[in-house]
Parts: structure tokens; sequence; C-alpha cells
């Protein structure tokens, strides 16, 4: 499946976040549980706020067990359910207690909080809770909403983010450095709300990941997330770098790349995957640089490497010369990195690629992963483009 498309000019002058807050139709929703499944939908309405399973929200009440005893419970939206389209059962019921005493622990494997995770589920047909669970549970505010927002995660990958962030947000924003989404992640916020006057913290700033926003009521918690991510936008605007102006686009142009092109490249990546891939190309401002070494210094956030791998192979023209060069420099960054021998390495082959002057190239095995990975591809291309006008592009090592 080989597809041209020109789709970027939408990414690029694109709409400023909103509220989608309905108020008549919110009155269908009587319980919070339903309230917290009405307003995560309207998070998921924005791929510029979560992108395919991204972005967690949770509500806490208090329900009856079996044996007549009250419990106070937190929802917290199931791993592999999407915002965009989730409903009650897609949140897991778990027991508020059990959450807070894991995350005041000074220790814990991720293996060990996720078995945790799921024994703490009052229903154990539920989908397992989601990874950054006990964050919600540390917030003592009804509903949660967190988001990966494009502007803000972008706007902090730069060199003087941390200035910039604190420059839009000011005292009453708690911010924290970069934390690997886990146990270690809700032992940096434990420790930072500790002593915290919640009622002067608007919202929690995680640089290079994303927002929490709280309140007791849902319109409320969905509505500050928007004005949150609004803030960053205008500071985008304001900057001028809204619109993507790093050089000229190529959307709307003859794409330059004829199909017989397409189709060596594409053997040649499938060699290396060591099966078959199906294939999209596209325009994409990026490939009109003088140097696309832009495209090699890293995702958005490192969540997207399950996806997108670490960075793009840039292409010359000679296939098969380019995939080995990339499948090179992915072995030694795997061997660099690796923490045990119990690690194994990944396919070698990329999941896409930029050719100056012609454009970009995904790989993935089938249709539905293709455009999970070409989606996020259009962020990461629009979050390059507005963090390098912004003083440089810099992705977490
Ligand atoms: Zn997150």
């Amino acid at each position: 499946m080989l597809r041209q498309c020109f789709e970027l000019l939408e990414y690029c002058n694109g709409e400023v976040m909103k509220s989608l807050f309905d108020v008549e139709q919110a009155e269908q929703f009587s319980t919070s549980l339903q309230m917290r499944a009405y307003t995560s939908r309207l998070l998921g309405q924005s791929d510029d706020l979560v992108l395919h399973g991204g972005g967690n929200t949770s509500v806490k009440d208090v329900t009856t067990d079996i044996f007549g005893e009250e419990v106070e419970v937190l929802y917290v939206k199931g791993s592999g359910h999407d915002l965009k389209t989730i409903q009650e059962n897609g949140f897991s019921p778990t027991r508020l207690d059990v959450l807070k005493r894991l995350a005041a622990l000074s220790d814990l494997s991720d293996t060990d909080m996720m078995r945790e995770l799921k024994m703490s589920q009052l229903d154990p047909t539920a989908p397992a809770p989601s990874v950054e669970t006990l964050l919600h549970a540390i917030i003592p505010f009804r509903y949660v909403d967190h988001t990966h927002a494009d502007s803000l995660v972008a706007i902090s990958n730069t060199p003087n983010g941390l200035q910039f962030i604190k420059e839009i947000y000011g005292e009453r924003f708690l911010i924290l450095d970069y934390e690997m989404p886990g146990f270690l992640l809700s032992k940096q916020v434990h420790h930072a709300t500790k002593n915290l006057d919640w009622s002067n913290c608007e919202a929690i700033i995680l640089l290079h990941h994303g927002i929490f926003t709280f309140d007791d009521d849902a319109q409320k918690s969905y509505e500050k997330m928007i004005a949150v991510v609004s803030k960053a936008e205008d500071f985008l605007k304001e900057k001028g770098a809204w619109d993507c102006p790093l050089g000229y686009d190529l959307a709307g142009k003859e794409l330059q790349c004829d199909a017989w092109e397409i189709a060596k490249m594409r053997k040649y990546v499938c060699l290396q995957k060591g099966g078959p891939l199906v294939g999209r190309y596209s325009a994409d401002n990026m490939a009109s640089l003088s140097s696309l070494e832009i495209a090699e210094r890293g995702p958005i956030t490192p969540d997207h490497v399950l996806h997108t791998k670490r960075i793009a192979m840039i292409c010359t023209g000679d296939h098969e010369k380019d995939i080995q060069k990339y499948a090179e420099a992915y072995r030694s960054y795997f061997e660099r990195n690796r923490e045990s021998d119990a690690l194994t390495c990944l396919d070698t082959a990329p999941r896409w690629a930029l050719w100056k002057g012609k454009g970009r190239f995904v790989f993935a095995p089938n249709g539905k992963r293709l455009r999970v990975i070409s989606d996020i591809i259009d962020h990461t291309s629009k979050c390059i483009q507005w963090g390098e006008f912004l003083g440089g592009w810099r992705a977490l090592p």
C-alpha cells in the first residue's frame, strides 16, 4: 500500500485549543464515572493533547464492597483504552488506600508495581490500571486529567525550555524534571507534593512529558487543561513559531519521488526487518531543510520510541547503504544503553525516513500500525519545527 498524501498543512496553521464541554450533553450523565468518561472523550478529541492511547484520566469515589463495607475507589484509565472513545468500562476500579500506601514506599520495581496495581483492583475482569495510576492517587482531587500536549512538550525540548516554561506559568505551577513513567515518576511527584499547599497549585507540569490538572468538578478539571495548554500555544504564537516557519513547505506541491524508487527503498527496509512492511510516502517541511540532521536528535517524548524508534533514517538515494548505516547506528545505540544481558535488541529497520527535497516515508507491518506511526510523525515534525524555531530542537538523551 503506497499512498501519496498532502497532509502537513493541517498541522501547521493549526486550530488553537478550545473547550468542547457541552452543558446540555453533560446533563445526560448522572454518575461521577459517566462524567469522567465524557470529559475524557473531550480530551481525546484533540490529537494535540493525546495521541493513540496516550494520556490518562481518573475519578475518585466511594463504593460498597461485597461485605457491605464502604471503600474509597479510584477509577483510572485502563491500559489499551483510548481517551477518544473511552466508556465507563474502560476505567479500572482500584482501592485508593492501597494505592496511597504504594505511592509512599521508598522503593518498588515497575514489575512489582504493576502486579500490586492489578491486585488493588476491585474487579479482576476490569482492564489493567495505567502505569501512571499512582500519580492519580497522590493528587487529592476528585477528577485528575493528564495529557501529553504537543505545545508544552515542544517548548520544554529546547535549550531554554525550563526558562520558557517558568515564564509562561509562573509560581502557581509545580514544574518537575523528566522522570521515566513508572514508580520513579510517582516517587518524584510524591516527594515534591508532600508539603505542597494544593490550594496554591494550578497544575503539575512534567518537562518533556505533559500536564496534570485537577479539580473536584469534572468540567473545571477539563477546562483547566484547555487553559494550561492555551498558554503554551499563545507563547508559540507570540514567538512567531506557531505556523512552523522553518523554511518553505512542500505540502501541496508535486511530490518528487517516483513509485519505483519508493518500492526499492521499501524492499531494503523489509529485508532489514526480516518481514513484509507497508509504506506511506508524504510531504514534510523537514525534507526541505538544508540539513536533515534535525530528524536525528530524538522524539517528542521517550514513550514514542515504542512506535517510531528513536530517530529517522536519512536517505541519500543509495538505499542499501542508508539502511545499513541506520542499522549499525541502532545496534551500537542498543549496546551503549543496554543495562543487562537479559535485553534483546529489536529488529534494526527504521520506522520512518526523510529524503531531502523528496519527502517522508513511514513503514509498518500493517495499515493500522502505519496510521499510528504516521500520526505520531506528523506531530513529531511539527514539534521539531517549533523547537528549532525557539532556539534548537533538543530531545532527551
Ligand atoms: Zn504521561
